[in-house]
């Protein structure tokens, strides 16, 4: 099937799945991933290690000050893409739970979101991009051509990043996954700027209980009635 070149837009829930989806996606149709998250989260390592955060609390004018010069970026190697700050892969730093808990509240200050949206759109210049995030369907991308919002259950969303977390060698406990994941849920859903919410125009997507193929042939059909594809 040829897909024309468009903007694939996916958002949702945390731990719905969406970057196993997007990538999926990207593999199957020729398409360059974005993970937006990604950037967020780089964005909370690094005002980590540089002591803006301290129990809790966010330095905003620290973080504002240095933003501007921070040198985040994605770098494909064998086929995936990984995020770098400077020359360091911080691709399994900012996979940590120390990061989950403060991504949403660094992720709610509107100069953070600005820097990301600038960087998301020059690294997107020449479409056939598929990105996933919580609001590239309503802000970043509001004129993409697709747009998906994934939902799930609680207990399957917070079982598979506790299993992605066990495979990567970390040691967490599942209560903590799963008030994470509605913690974030709640900050994301209720921040003044760009919050996570349903593009109007969006194909919602329930994955609970369906398995990557079903969700292959899911996104085949919808392309194909959304572009009048045969094939
Ligand atoms: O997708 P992931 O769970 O890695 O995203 C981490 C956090 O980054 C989210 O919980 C949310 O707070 C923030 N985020 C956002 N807008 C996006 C993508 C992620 O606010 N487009």
């Amino acid at each position: 099937m040829t897909v024309p070149d468009i903007t694939i837009a996916i958002d949702g829930y945390s731990s719905t799945g969406k970057s196993t989806f997007a990538k999926l996606i990207a593999s199957t149709f020729g398409f360059l991933y974005l993970d937006s998250g990604a950037m967020y989260r780089g964005v909370t390592l690094f005002a980590m290690e540089n002591g803006m955060i301290s129990d809790g609390t966010i330095d905003e004018k620290a973080l504002e000050a240095s933003i501007g010069g921070l040198d985040l970026h994605f770098r494909r190697d064998e086929g995936a893409t990984r995020l770098w700050l400077g020359d360091r892969c911080i691709e399994s730093e900012i996979r940590t739970l120390a990061v989950s808990g403060m991504v949403s509240p660094v992720s709610a200050i509107p100069f953070v979101r600005a820097f990301v949206d600038s960087r998301l759109h020059s690294f997107s210049e020449g479409g056939r991009v598929v990105m996933d995030g919580r609001d590239i369907g309503t802000t970043v991308f509001p004129n993409a051509e697709l747009k998906i919002f994934m939902v799930a259950d609680d207990a399957v969303r917070a079982q598979r990043r506790f299993d992605e977390m066990v495979a990567k060698g970390q040691s967490p406990v599942f209560e903590d996954v799963l008030s994470n994941l509605r913690e974030r849920d709640y900050i994301d859903s209720h921040r003044e700027t760009s919050p996570l919410r349903q593009a109007e125009d969006a194909f919602v997507l329930d994955n609970s209980a369906m398995t990557l193929e079903e969700e292959l042939i899911w996104i085949r059909g919808i392309i194909q009635g959304r572009f009048g594809i045969l094939e």
